[in-house]
């Protein structure tokens, strides 16, 4: 899961951070609309939080260059203003939802996900291809209705990218791009050690390889 946060402010920007890294959401944090856009033209998120108080262009702005352009991304307001005129604006401008500072993490990352879930069609808060099925509030795995499996958070955040689309096939550089974010180090085999790692928990039938394109998980609904 990649996720762009676009916030002028240190504190609340730091913060929402290490909230993100901590459920091991891919994170880009830019600081203001301009970049935020260059960024969207050249690379794909799956979920976009955007403060409405941005210096020059504002969250506004930026709102509807993105609807503009057809770019139907999920994307979640966080505004500081009491206004009610803007957070209907934002709405009818076609943002998906809104918090208000101040929130507690927990709410950002509840409400993500039923954003997350309403966009993609689904009423489940589960991912599943019939097979494994996974909880994105607590990250865990169940393989066949058995006992959940924890997951470590980049396990978790690899079998995610997975099971958005099951019977798609992802390659190395498509799941490093789900989970991690930019100056984040990744090792040349990190994608097999967790491909690994997820197998001895899962059983080795979940993931399937592709030899020479990638991995994915069966499409069986
Ligand atoms: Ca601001």
């Amino acid at each position: 899961m990649r996720v762009l946060l676009v916030e002028d402010d240190p504190m609340i920007g730091e913060a929402i951070q290490e909230a993100l890294k901590d459920v091991s959401y891919a994170t880009d944090w830019v600081k203001n609309g301009q970049t935020a856009l260059n960024t969207l033209a050249c690379q794909n998120y799956d979920i976009i939080l955007l403060d409405l108080g941005l210096p020059g262009k504002d969250g506004l702005e930026v709102l509807n260059v993105i609807r503009a352009r057809d770019n139907p991304v999920p994307l979640l307001i966080i505004t500081a203003r009491d206004g009610l005129d803007d957070r209907i604006r934002g709405l009818d401008g076609g943002a998906d939802d809104y918090i208000r500072k101040p929130f507690e993490m927990a709410e950002l990352l509840a409400r993500m996900r039923a954003v997350l879930r309403r966009k993609g069609g689904i009423a489940s808060p589960h991912f599943t291809n019939g097979i494994v099925s996974l909880d994105p509030a607590t990250r865990e795995a169940t393989v066949n209705a058995d006992a959940p499996i924890q997951l470590s958070n980049r396990e978790f955040a690899l079998l995610q990218a997975l099971l958005i689309r099951p019977g798609a096939i992802l390659s190395r550089s498509e799941l490093e791009d789900r989970i991690y974010g930019w100056g984040e180090e990744v090792d040349s085999n990190a994608i097999d050690f967790l491909i690994h790692a997820l197998r001895k928990k899962l059983g080795g039938e979940v993931i399937k390889n592709v030899r020479g394109v990638g991995w994915m998980v069966s499409k069986t609904m």
